[in-house]
Order: C-alpha cells, then sequence, then structure tokens
C-alpha cells in the first residue's frame, strides 16, 4: 500500500539512581540493538576522565545553557546536584524522523516531563538490589568525597520512589541478568502492534 504510514521511532528512557550500574546497562542496550541510539545531552558540568564532547555529553557553559533554555531548545530540563542537564528538541526530532529509536539516560522529573510530551515513550526503572548494597556501591566508585556520597545517596532514595510511575522494573542484582531483561523490555516494545500499524498495512 504506497500511501502505508512510516512506524515512528521509539522513545526508550532509562533512569536509576547514581550507583546501580545504569551505565553499563544502556551501554550493552546500544550494542545489542542498532535502530537504538543514544540520545546525547546538553550538561553545563565539566567531563570525567573518558567522556567525549558529543558523545558522552554536549559540555556547554552554564551560561550558553541558559541562553538555550531562553529560546526553548530543551523538551526537559533540571538542574542536579549544581548542573544543568536537558535534552533537545532538535535531537530527539532528528534521530525519530530518521525511523530510529532514542534512547534517554535521564533523571525521573526529566523523564516525567518527557512522558507529557511523548506518552507513547517507554520507562525503565533500574533499581539496586537493596537499598545498602546502592550505598556500599557508591561507597565505591571512590572518586567522589563523603559528602558527595551521602547527598547521592539521599536523593537516590528520593528517585526509588520514582520507579511507581514507569512502565517498568529491572533489579540490578546480577548484571547480566539485568542486560537481558531490559534487552527484553525494549525488543517486546517493538513488537506491540501499535507501533507496528505501518508495517502491518504495508503487509496488508
Ligand atoms: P551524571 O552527571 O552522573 O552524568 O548524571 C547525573 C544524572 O543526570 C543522571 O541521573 C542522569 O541520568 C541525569 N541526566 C543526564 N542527562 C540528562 C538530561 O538531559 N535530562 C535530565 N533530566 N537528566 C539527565
Amino acid at each position: 500500500m504506497s500511501n502505508a504510514v512510516k512506524d515512528q521511532g521509539l522513545i526508550f528512557v532509562v533512569s536509576a539512581p547514581s550507583g546501580t550500574g545504569k551505565s553499563t546497562i544502556c551501554r550493552r542496550l546500544l550494542a545489542a540493538c542498532p535502530d537504538l541510539e543514544f540520545s546525547v545531552s546538553h550538561t553545563s558540568r565539566p567531563p570525567r576522565p573518558g567522556e567525549a564532547d558529543g558523545r558522552d555529553y554536549c559540555f556547554i557553559s552554564r551560561a550558553d545553557f541558559e541562553e538555550r533554555i531562553a529560546l526553548g531548545e530543551f523538551v526537559e530540563w533540571v538542574e542536579n546536584y549544581g548542573n544543568l542537564y536537558g535534552t533537545s528538541v532538535k535531537a530527539i526530532d532528528a534521530v525519530l524522523a530518521r525511523g530510529k529509536d532514542l534512547l534517554l539516560d535521564i533523571e525521573p522529573r526529566g523523564a516525567r516531563a518527557i512522558k507529557e510530551r511523548y506518552p507513547d515513550a517507554v520507562f525503565v526503572f533500574i533499581l539496586p538490589p537493596s537499598r545498602d548494597e546502592l550505598l556500599k556501591r557508591l561507597e565505591k566508585r571512590g572518586h567522589e568525597s563523603a559528602k558527595v556520597i551521602q547527598e547521592r545517596f539521599a536523593q537516590a532514595e528520593r528517585e526509588l520512589r520514582e520507579v511507581l510511575w514507569y512502565d517498568y522494573a529491572v533489579f540490578n542484582e546480577d548484571l547480566e541478568a539485568a542486560v537481558l531483561q531490559t534487552i527484553a523490555v525494549y525488543r517486546a516494545e517493538k513488537c506491540k502492534v501499535s507501533r507496528l500499524r505501518g508495517a502491518i498495512d504495508l503487509f496488508f
């Protein structure tokens, strides 16, 4: 059928408090799913060792960030630990227009804003096996002061409660199992009839 509608790309949002292994799971998910592309956020925080501009984040100054907020360039943005983070509307729309899927690694306040604007997006929350284990993992990361670790733990506890409005929860007790579960969620969502209307019309 020549007038078949092309199926829109999927927005896949993954949130988790720091120390839950979210970055590793996201990396593995991207490696396993060629149609899924990482949404590179903008941030005013400085790069950490090993992070690359344009790959992990677009690193910009606070002044530049504030200017972009005023211009309405972000679909959502938040201030976190004194730094600004945001998702650009253009970046999302460019990927979806190419029919690709988009992985957003963002915290729950931003995820809520995405849900309002893109109600068909899928929301996955990664949980640590327990709260004690989370504290241990935060302490083990090693590159942060005790004060920062305490702040992150307090924020993590608040964030964990947000799991209740997400679509899926993945407990990261065993990394391999958590990776497989996250991939399974993505693949199952791709098979939903509601997401395949264009392909199904074409079939008939
Ligand atoms: P980090 O500084 O450790 O890279 O990220 C801190 C937190 O900010 C993480 O929870 C990460 O998911 C979140 N984050 C990264 N980019 C964005 C964004 O564009 N929007 C929102 N709302 N959160 C983000």
